[in-house]
């Protein structure tokens, strides 16, 4: 893409409404623009880096077995009122009335709609296990949105449904969910920790939420120090063997991690005291095993091995996939901007032209966004008539992980400055060495799975 062409409304001025530094700087950047209270557009650059996100997302769930689907965002009341949840839910649940008079909803979650559409065409055991998850839109009336898309009113969110036949399998899909959401975060440069929960009006037994350390986030989280020198890293997992997600489940909840709803204090106590941890985070997912709460009351059963009608064992499992933009952010700036984690920027590397319109140096911008689109990267070249300084400051605050710089003075050397938005560290490399540097960087991100 070349800036000239593109649609990249960045702030000079700090937007004095937002209170934490990814909002500021999501304003900034000119990824979002707020239309009403908690409600946001997502302008081209937002919108590239939501694909991002939501990419990781699918592929992680698809190699976890997961299987992609797609359900309206305006769902029928009587579901909600056959599982008890309309009058449950609360004022967060926006209601809606079409011109029948028939009671409708804008979905916040769709535990009532897969089990419906579960219910109406498995019937028997042979089926199971079977987990089903689609990224659609939500929309809950926060009483206070706030904090841009951290908690938003509409937001982008997947969420994935297990139907078992024992909970044994269910805590098995469990466990598959926390092993591929750990691979999820990884993928996207953050560390998020699953923590003990409590489950909220989603219900059930057994659930933990993932955090991601950061001051601003809106959670109290206590914590055993060790549980940061986690990585779940490359290794290789077989999402069908039981022993090996519990293993990992065990690994990555054995020490003490808990959110403010759930913190007992004399437990946390039994830790070294240098090592307890007191901070806050934010939510970016959470999975929950629940049982039979919706499969009861929508009478969702199969048939066993033996002719019996038993009610299938349920779990739901959400990321925050707008939150997630957010948290990213927070996780990873400086007081020039954003640093994108290379698995989710918005462009792979972007060109600096020092001095549009030097023939010599047009030509070797042109033939570098020529070279990065040849090995399957997507540029992003400031060919504006601006200063330096404007260019340098803009790509600071957009935070793509490299630059490259080129300026008639190098080019009389041949060579070209690749920088890393990260350490700040230049150097200075011929065009083709440059190009292959920024090219070995993304092998380790290159999408992995064709099915998405
Ligand atoms: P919270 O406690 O933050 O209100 P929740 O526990 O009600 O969230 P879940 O039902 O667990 O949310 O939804 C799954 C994920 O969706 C959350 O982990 C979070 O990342 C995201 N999410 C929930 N509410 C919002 C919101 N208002 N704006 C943006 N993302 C949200
Ligand atoms: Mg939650």
């Amino acid at each position: 893409m070349r800036l000239s062409r593109y649609f990249l409304p960045v702030l000079k001025e700090t937007p004095a409404e937002a209170q934490i530094v990814s909002h500021r700087l999501m304003l900034r950047a000119g990824l979002i623009k707020q239309s009403s209270a908690g409600i946001y557009s997502w302008l081209p650059m937002g919108y590239k880096v939501l694909r991002k996100i939501e990419r990781i997302v699918h592929e992680e769930q698809i190699r976890a077995g997961h299987i992609p689907m797609l359900m309206p965002t305006i769902q029928p009341a009587d579901l909600w009122k056959e599982s008890g949840r309309y009058d449950a839910y609360g004022a967060e649940l926006l209601r809606i009335r079409d011109r029948q008079d028939r009671d409708m909803l804008y979905g916040p979650t769709n535990e009532e709609m897969i089990t419906d559409i579960f219910r109406a065409h498995v019937s028997s055991y042979k089926d199971l296990p079977l987990t089903l998850y689609h990224i659609q839109w939500k929309f809950r009336d926060e009483m206070r949105p706030r904090f841009g898309v951290m908690r938003g009113r509409e937001f982008l969110m997947k969420d994935g449904y297990n139907f078992d036949l024992t909970k044994e399998d269910a805590l098995h899909a469990y466990n598959r969910h926390l092993v591929s959401y750990l691979r999820t975060y990884e993928r996207m440069g953050l560390q998020a920790i699953p923590m003990r929960a409590d489950s909220g009006p989603i219900g059930g037994d057994d659930t933990h939420e993932f955090l991601v350390l950061a001051d601003t986030g809106e959670s109290e989280v206590f914590y055993d120090a060790q549980i940061t020198d986690l990585k779940f890293g490359d290794r290789e997992i077989d999402y069908d063997s039981v022993e090996q997600c519990r293993a990992v489940l065990d690994e990555f909840t054995s020490r003490y991690a808990r959110t403010d709803e759930t913190h007992d204090a004399a437990e946390f106590a039994k830790i070294p005291e240098q090592r307890q941890r007191v901070a806050r985070g934010i939510e970016v997912g959470q999975i929950f095993y629940f049982g039979t709460k919706y499969s009861d009351p929508l009478d969702a059963t199969v048939q066993d091995a033996d002719g019996n009608k038993v009610p299938v064992h349920m779990g739901s499992h959400g990321i925050g996939v707008s939150r997630l933009m957010g948290a990213i952010i927070e996780a990873s700036h400086d007081e020039n901007g954003i640093i994108w984690p290379e698995g989710v920027t918005p462009f792979h590397c972007g060109i600096v032209n020092l001095k549009q319109g030097d023939a010599e140096a047009d030509a070797a911008c042109e033939a570098l966004y020529k070279a990065l689109e040849s090995h399957g990267l997507e540029p992003l070249y400031d060919d504006r008539n601006e200063r330096a300084g404007g260019k340098f400051a803009t790509m600071d605050l957009i935070g793509l992980p490299w630059r490259i710089t080129v300026g008639p003075r190098g080019l009389k050397n041949g060579v070209v400055e690749l920088t890393s938005r990260r350490t700040g560290e230049s150097e200075e490399l011929s065009p083709e060495a440059a190009v292959a540097r920024v090219a070995e960087v993304y092998e380790a991100h290159k999408p992995v799975n064709a099915a998405v």
